[in-house]
């Protein structure tokens, strides 16, 4: 926004997206975000905080920035001359304000960096005070929340500037080890230093919109490439996009956002770690029945069922089963696969990590969510949000429904083979509780990366298998028309596998199945859901993964001399038969 007047005596403003004339009291009511257009005018630190915390809930820390011109840097004019200007010019030490603050009702610890300084560039003040935040939310053991606005690293400092990229990262870093979350808000602009540390290499990183972020801005890429730039390069949209930050939040809706996050993991932290180890607890698959399964159907009839495109979906149950839902976005790396959604949500009151295969029921969203086959940015992206609840101890729900991994070209030159290999790998190790639901398909390799769990649910009338009918077919029966013979002997239903013991329990549905009444069937889910968790929240991690990995061991047969071992010895971890 473009204003005249000194401050107080701002009447009017006009709008940088729109032109419009706009009465400046209207506009902050409105957060400084144009009612005309949209548009997000920046922000000076002052007006951040008291926009992003509880009222009269900001204390500022007690450092305050000391001077300093390291390397003796002159320009046009010598730089404590450009730094005495710029404390005049925004009433502030320096081009961060930190402190500590409630965000509904939940305390952190809080740096936002002030634009209108230098650039709100990273010098050795800025850097000591964002790390004195982030030791001061350690020693308080609460989550650090940084709002980026800056340039990048202080020139007018030398290396030594570059040099705080590592000192805040390191300070990240502890919390990290901490299990503390930590929570970048990109505002408009973050590039250079800033963007290549600390805005986004916290556990998740929030984009207000309008905020554009980079590593290099345009004007030098264009300078170096000589390349035109595409529309709306480097905005929150296209960060989306490619993978770089978890979500895009209009300016009214961070708050909310924000405490959504915090109160998932406050509630991690609430949980006590248990030290003793729990008696031993029949493991419920042993003598529990599972629930009943209904009648028995022929296994092709099952498939159809479970492909049945008004069968609910992940984000369906996220609506129903779930409450609260944040999603969060994007493998880091480049991309944002739709095949697969995450985030946290809550459970019966609990906050979980909830992650999952979406498809759709329409042709169009089916198209736009690569019919629920994950690409290995999907893989990725679950990969982070696993190990992101592992951190914060959040359990974790995965809910399993595609048809296989994404068999594209493109996949296979992204390494797909090795981001189902690293999501097993990571499951298998994962200290916190992990849940996993068959809801429709559960397809080979891409089903497995994300059900390594310690309790495996399957919905009645969902499958599971190791290839798909028709392509079992294709390959043992002399053509792809045999997929309902393949379909009845791959023992591919909820029976079959619970009796296999590779599902633990079979997850009732309504009748006639989930796509006629999916309220109930949500129901049923959460249900299931909630009662398999209960039980595994007082396990230690380091036995929770020490029983996973033996549920998975079970699987295999040998014996030291002779054939295999009957099925009925390796199901139900009667695993003793074959080990002697
Ligand atoms: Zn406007």
């Amino acid at each position: 926004m473009t204003t005249t007047a000194p401050r107080d005596e701002q009447l009017w403003s006009r709008c940088d997206g729109c032109a419009s004339l706009l009465y400046r009291k209207r506009l902050r009511r409105n957060l400084d975000v144009c009612p005309e257009c949209g548009s997000h005018a920046r922000l000076d630190a002052p007006d951040r905080v008291a926009q992003l915390v509880d009222p009269d809930s900001f204390t500022p820390l007690p450092e305050r920035a000391v001077r300093v011109d390291p390397i003796g840097f002159v320009d046009a004019l010598p730089y404590p001359h450009r730094l005495s200007a710029a404390r005049t010019g925004t009433g502030l030490d320096e081009a961060v304000v930190c402190g500590t603050a409630r965000v509904g009702g939940h305390p952190v610890a809080l740096a936002v960096m002030d634009f209108r300084f230098l650039g709100g560039s990273l010098g050795c003040a800025v850097g000591e005070l964002i790390t004195r935040t982030a030791e001061r939310a350690l020693a308080d053991a609460t989550p650090l929340v940084l709002v980026t606005a800056s340039g990048g690293a202080r020139m007018q400092e030398g290396a030594l500037s570059l040099m705080q990229m590592a000192t805040v990262s390191q300070a990240v870093a502890g919390l990290r080890e901490a299990g503390l979350l930590t929570v970048s808000i990109i505002t408009d602009p973050t590039y250079g230093g800033v963007a290549a540390s600390f805005a986004t290499n916290t556990d998740v990183v929030l984009a207000e919109t309008g905020a554009r972020l980079g590593f290099a801005g345009p004007r030098v890429i264009r300078q170096v490439t000589g390349a035109t730039l595409p529309e709306g390069f480097q905005t929150a949209e296209f960060l989306l996009r490619h993978g770089q930050v978890d979500l895009v939040v209009p300016r009214h809706a961070l708050r909310g956002r924000l405490t959504a996050l915090l109160a998932a993991a406050e509630s991690g932290r609430r949980v006590p770690v248990p030290r003793q180890e729990p008696a031993p607890r029949p493991a419920a698959g042993a003598d529990a029945p599972a629930a009943a399964p209904g009648p028995a159907r022929d296994a092709w009839e099952t498939v159809r069922t479970a492909r049945h495109p008004g069968r609910p979906t992940t984000l369906d149950y996220l609506e129903t089963a779930f409450d609260g839902f944040v999603e969060l976005h994007g493998d880091r790396l480049g991309a944002d696969c739709p095949a697969i959604v995450g985030g946290v949500a809550r459970l019966d009151g609990r906050p979980v990590m909830v992650i999952g295969h979406q498809k759709g029921h329409t042709t169009a969203e089916l198209v736009a969510r690569n019919f629920g086959m994950a690409s290995p940015a999907g893989h990725r992206k679950a990969l982070r949000l696993m190990r992101l609840a592992a951190r914060l101890r959040l359990p974790v729900v995965t809910l399993v429904d595609t048809p296989g991994a994404d068999p594209g070209v493109a996949a296979e030159q992204q390494g797909q083979a090795a981001a189902i290999a690293e999501n097993i790998l990571a499951l298998s190790v994962l200290p916190t509780p992990v849940v996993a639901v068959v809801t429709g398909e559960g397809g080979s390799g891409g089903a497995l990366a994300l059900a390594v769990a310690d309790r495996v649910l399957m919905l009645e009338h969902a499958v599971y298998s190791v290839i798909s009918p028709e392509g079992c077919a294709a390959i043992l029966w002399p053509d792809s028309s045999a997929a309902p013979q393949a379909a009845r002997a791959l023992r591919l239903t909820a029976a079959d596998l619970c009796r296999l013991g590779v599902v633990d329990e079979v997850v009732p549905e309504p009748r006639p199945a989930a796509h006629g009444d999916p309220a109930g069937a949500a129901e049923l889910l959460g249900r299931a859901v909630t009662a398999n968790l209960a039980p595994l929240l007082a396990v230690p991690p380091a036995t929770l993964v020490r029983r996973r990995r033996q549920r998975f061991r079970r699987f295999g047969a040998a014996r030291s001399a002779g054939g295999n071992p009957p099925i009925d010895a390796i199901r139900n971890g009667a695993r003793t038969e074959v080990a002697r």
